[in-house]
């Protein structure tokens, strides 16, 4: 594996995009929702460095898919959601690549008639987006590679890295035998 950004990188960057977040929400309540599962492990540091009044809630996005591009059918499961009516919303998501999956979670979000919905993302690869819409907040943009760690899974391992990596062909060798 090849390491892209180091733990202490992803602090700097999420604490620089916490400090952005607090700015633009100054004197509002906030209530974020976490996009599962990718997202668990920015939300637990995200919320942390944000020091002001909010709730914290979750919804459920998957689509079956590994390291390919292609894309599974998504489906959206907001019965795990707490109340976001009327409320100022920042969802919060891993990653940001072709942009469909956020731009229809934030879609199913405007159903249940919130305030405002903003989105915030810890990585955003450059050159694959597909949909006109674009996150509110970015940590860091990366190359187009598949990657680990941090919450982002291959399989549904990998999310406990405390750093984030590219998985490497003989990376996927490996991952068969564990
Ligand atoms: P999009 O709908 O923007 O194309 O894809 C977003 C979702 O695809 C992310 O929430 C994530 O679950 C998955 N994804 C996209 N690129 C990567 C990647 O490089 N690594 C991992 N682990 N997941 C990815
Ligand atoms: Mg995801
Ligand atoms: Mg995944």
């Amino acid at each position: 594996m090849k390491t892209l950004l180091s733990k202490e990188e992803l602090h700097d960057g999420v604490a620089r995009m916490a400090a952005e977040i607090e700015r633009a929400f100054e004197g509002r309540q906030l209530t974020i929702v976490g996009v599962l599962t990718g997202s668990v492990v920015l939300v637990a540091d995200l919320i942390r460095l944000i020091h002001q009044p909010m709730r914290v809630g979750v919804i459920q996005a998957s689509s079956y898919r590994g390291a390919t591009t292609t894309r599974g059918d998504l489906t959206i499961n907001s019965e795990l959601m707490l109340d976001i009516t009327g409320r100022d919303v920042l969802l919060v998501d891993d990653i940001f690549d072709t942009g469909h999956t956020l731009e229809k979670v934030v879609a199913k979000l405007h159903d249940f008639g919130p305030a405002s919905v903003r989105s915030a993302v810890l990585l955003r690869k450059e050159g694959r987006q597909e949909s006109t819409y674009e996150p509110d907040f970015t940590a860091f943009n990366i190359p187009d590679e598949f990657v680990v760690g941090y919450g982002l899974d291959y399989e549904d391992m990998y999310r406990n890295l405390p750093y984030l990596a590219a998985l490497e062909p003989d990376d996927l060798e490996r991952h068969r035998s564990l």
